[in-house]
């Protein structure tokens, strides 16, 4: 309690926005200070919580019998309130960040939701409110609902602020959310609103807009799901292991169709970038990233979805999801493409998609890299044990295309006769004796 005589609500009202609120930080305060860049200690914290009548949704007490009496105030204006959403534990909050996580990837799940021990909502002290009839509940068309309206304009007099205003993204670390209040007591919450700081952040003086996001480091990249690595720049390769979600990557400087080279525990191999955040190419090989980049088709073509495909507001993870595809579903291609993603048409939404989804369907020019990632047209490899010559023929008198080096995989491209390979290998056709793949 040392600090709470500081901050007691009776003083609040001489604070002036000059100098800045101090901020508390203990949990149990109604005037706790939470964010993304500023957890909650303990980040297991549980308050105590009372069920708000009515609704199987709980509050901490003091902003439940709050809650009770701005509804009320509310109907008598012929307003609404729904409850959506109150107290969420840590482990509920890790439930809902994996699954947004896993929906959009964890860029965007860190735009519209809170890692667990960041949330207000484990605080017990904000509510998601709602118009009674579900209309535009949790978007931003909520603001002009009857409801979204009138909180926006008589919350603070029952001690509820509206956290995450419209346009302070970079600040709050939240997407506008015309529905999330917060609970700080009547006193403070009125000199707030008198204040006339943008956000609660301005109100504390740690407005900084420097990024809540976690920090990107030169030449890494971080895996968003449990990540395949691959022998080549494709599903159709091999798997070389599995990098569990979450960890850390090294990146080659390597890119082909929106597959990255990465090195993870001493192993190199491909992974797909669209399972990578925090993207941050070495700064020597960005260049050969250009000129590697694959050149972009200028005809627009249909191509079929190979799996339920996020299409995105821009080329990247991201970008905020517009709506999923489902799988098989045929897409056309605008020409367009940036880093191995795609500008496609689909129900007459355009937007972006990840190469690595799609397959051809319309042009039957079938471009190398778009073959080994349709998980369809499995392209069936084998790697050069040896230097190993290939030739015009299924024999050694037959004369030499080129020497395949060591190490390197090949395309079978049809059947084995008397031990030897039909292969393909940098776009060259020939045979190769079987001894020396494998
Ligand atoms: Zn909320």
């Amino acid at each position: 309690m040392a600090t709470a005589s500081s901050i007691a609500p009776a003083s609040a009202n001489s604070i002036s926005v000059a100098a800045a609120r101090k901020l508390d930080r203990n949990p149990s305060h109604l005037d706790v200070f939470v964010n993304k860049s500023y957890p909650l200690k303990p980040a297991r914290y549980t308050p105590k919580t009372s069920t708000v009548s009515g609704t199987g949704i709980r509050l901490r007490p003091e902003a439940a019998g709050a809650y009770n009496k701005m509804v009320k105030a509310a109907k008598k204006s012929g307003v609404r309130v729904k409850l959506i959403s109150g107290y969420r534990s840590y482990n509920r909050q890790a439930q809902l960040f994996n699954q947004y996580s896993r929906m959009y990837g964890k860029k965007y799940a860190e735009r519209i939701s809170a890692k667990p021990g960041t949330s207000e909502h484990q605080t017990g002290l904000a509510a998601d409110v709602g118009n009674y009839n579900g209309a535009c509940a949790l978007q931003s068309c909520f603001e002009g609902t009857p409801v979204g309206k009138w909180m926006k304009k008589n919350a603070h007099k029952y001690g509820f602020i509206l956290r995450y205003p419209k346009g302070q993204e970079s600040v709050t670390g939240y997407a506008y959310e015309p529905w999330h209040f917060r609970y700080v007591g009547t006193s403070l919450a009125k000199s707030y609103k008198n204040s006339g700081a943008k956000t609660f952040e301005h109100f504390h003086g740690v407005a900084s807009t420097k990024k809540n996001s976690p920090k990107t480091v030169k030449g890494t990249a971080k895996t968003t799901a449990n990540l395949n690595m691959r022998s080549g720049a494709g599903a159709g390769n091999r798997v070389i292991l599995t990098i569990p979600r979450g960890k850390s990557v090294k990146l080659t400087g390597s890119k082909k169709s929106g597959w990255y080279q990465v090195t993870y525990k001493s192993k190199t191999g491909w992974v797909s970038g669209t399972y990578l955040s925090n993207v941050s190419m070495p700064k020597s090989e960005t260049k050969k990233k250009e000129t590697k980049k694959p050149s972009p088709k200028p005809n627009s073509s249909s191509k079929k979805t190979t799996a339920n495909l996020n299409m995105r507001a821009g080329a990247g993870t991201s970008n905020r999801v517009i709506l999923t595809i489902p799988k098989g579903k045929t897409v056309k291609a605008t020409g367009k493409t940036k880093s191995g993603w795609l500008q496609v048409t689909y129900k007459s939404k355009t937007g972006w998609v990840s190469g690595t989804y799609l397959s051809n369907t319309s042009t039957p020019k079938k471009s190398k890299p778009k073959t080994e990632s349709s998980p369809k047209k499995k392209v069936k490899t084998k790697t050069t044990t040896a230097n190993l010559n290939m030739r015009t023929g299924n024999s050694t008198k037959k004369q030499v295309v080129l020497t395949i080096p060591k190490g390197k995989k090949v395309e079978i491209i049809g059947s084995k006769k008397s031990g030897w390979y039909p292969v393909k290998f940098k776009s060259k056709k020939g045979w190769v004796s079987g001894t020396y793949l494998k």
